[in-house]
């Protein structure tokens, strides 16, 4: 995949009517937003866009509605948001891309701004059905990509729209794109990447692609059990991937026959169940993870694991991480997560944090300021890091 996409300062905007996909999806909670974050990242490109002179016209889709008009995911909201932020009115279309819209989106002066209506009250946005693609793009001139978080899904109005319209990045898509593209096509060594996270079959695409291009792979949280599994340990009652033992072996050949440093747990937390509640204050243990008991499971990484995860970090040039090293929503159990976190932070490195939960204990911990790039897309993210191309991505001219 070509990562050097044109964006918004490659084209001529001044003038033109711009449809611009954001990332809108902001949680709510009886009506009103909880957190303004994806909007407050948006302005620098819409206010790029309005200060050039451009007619905006923003969309986005907020939660599922699947093709349901259902007023509670209605970006009314977010359009009120905007307006106090942007300090100017926004304009708010009564439907997608139907008469309101289009009709609101031809009397747009230069500067204005106005917001669509979810477009996943259209059944064929996820569809990426062309006569939606087509609709949009019947009402600009040029598509601009700013939604990170969407550019995995191939939809009318993060990929399709693009077949209609010339199409380049936002400042979002554009950081996202420039960082992590360079990390994974020309990285500075050493190259270390750091997973976790529940599962092995989530990550299978993942650590192949990885092991093409790391010179160290470090693998924790509850993924790490079934690789100590498939070195023959006994990991007692620990998450195990069973069918997957295989696979891990495969993962470990490859990691020896390309000189690939591949880097377990030494030690571990074990408790006897796993936390009920999930935040459940809970006793544990710290033992080798050559000596799991029968009875007990591993929940987190142990003191020793975090160290020499944290000396692997700090020696690093690029740092790659993504997934929580333990069960990290409990207070007792999230000391190895927080410990790769102070590492990324402490590391004079490219730090790059994959969205989701690790993204969320970077913010939690107070260390965001400190890595280079916090992914604002989980599943987008992922996708990136399996050598995937991105439809929201691969849709834009390259430069
Ligand atoms: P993922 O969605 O794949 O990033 O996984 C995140 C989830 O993995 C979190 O909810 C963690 O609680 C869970 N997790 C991390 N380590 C373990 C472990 N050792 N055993 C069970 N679950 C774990």
């Amino acid at each position: 995949m070509n990562y050097n996409k044109k964006s918004i300062e490659d084209i001529e905007v001044a003038g033109k009517r711009v449809l611009c996909r954001c990332d809108f999806n902001v949680p709510t909670k009886e009506g009103r937003i909880t957190s303004d974050k994806r909007i407050v990242a948006a302005l620098p490109t819409i206010e790029y866009l309005v200060n050039k002179g451009a007619k905006v016209i923003l969309c986005s889709h907020m939660g599922k509605p699947k093709g349901e008009w259902k007023p509670e995911l209605s970006l009314k909201v977010v359009a009120d948001r905007l307006s106090e932020l942007l300090g100017k009115e926004v304009i708010m279309a009564a439907d997608v891309a139907g008469e309101d819209a289009k009709a609101k989106a031809a009397a747009l002066k230069d500067g204005d701004v106005m917001l669509l209506e979810n477009t996943r009250y259209i059944k064929g946005e996820t569809k990426n059905d062309p006569e939606l693609s087509k609709d949009l793009a019947s009402m600009a001139d040029i598509f601009v990509n700013d939604a990170f978080g969407t550019a995995h899904r191939a939809h009318s109005s993060t990929a399709g729209v693009a077949d209609y319209l010339p199409a380049v990045s936002g400042y979002l898509v554009q950081k996202e794109v420039s960082i992590m593209g360079k990390a994974l096509a020309n990285p500075e060594r050493p190259f270390v990447a750091i997973l976790g996270g529940a599962k092995v079959s989530d990550k299978l695409n993942v650590i192949n692609n990885l092991l093409e291009k790391v010179d160290t792979l470090i693998i924790g949280g509850g993924m790490a059990y079934t690789f100590l599994a498939a070195q023959g340990y006994t990991v007692g009652k620990s998450l195990v991937d069973n069918e997957k033992l295989d696979y891990c072996k495969e993962m470990m050949a490859k990691a020896q026959a390309k000189g690939v440093k591949m880097l377990l747990p030494v030690d571990t937390a074990i408790a006897s169940a796993f936390p009920s509640p999930i935040d459940a204050e809970i006793a544990v243990d710290y033992v080798d993870c050559t000596a799991i008991p029968e009875d007990q499971m591993g929940l987190d990484i142990g003191p020793k694991a975090c160290a020499e995860f944290a000396a692997a970090a700090k020696a690093a040039k690029t740092v790659v991480w993504n997934g929580p090293m333990g069960v990290f929503e409990n207070p007792v159990l999230n000391k190895g997560t927080i410990a790769v976190a102070q590492a990324l932070a402490d590391s004079d490195a490219v730090t790059i944090v994959g969205g989701g939960d690790s993204a969320a204990a970077c913010e939690q911990l107070g260390f965001a300021g400190s890595i280079t790039h916090i992914s604002t897309g989980g599943g987008a993210s992922l996708e990136f890091l399996e050598g995937l191309e991105l439809p929201g991505i691969a849709c834009l001219e390259d430069k």
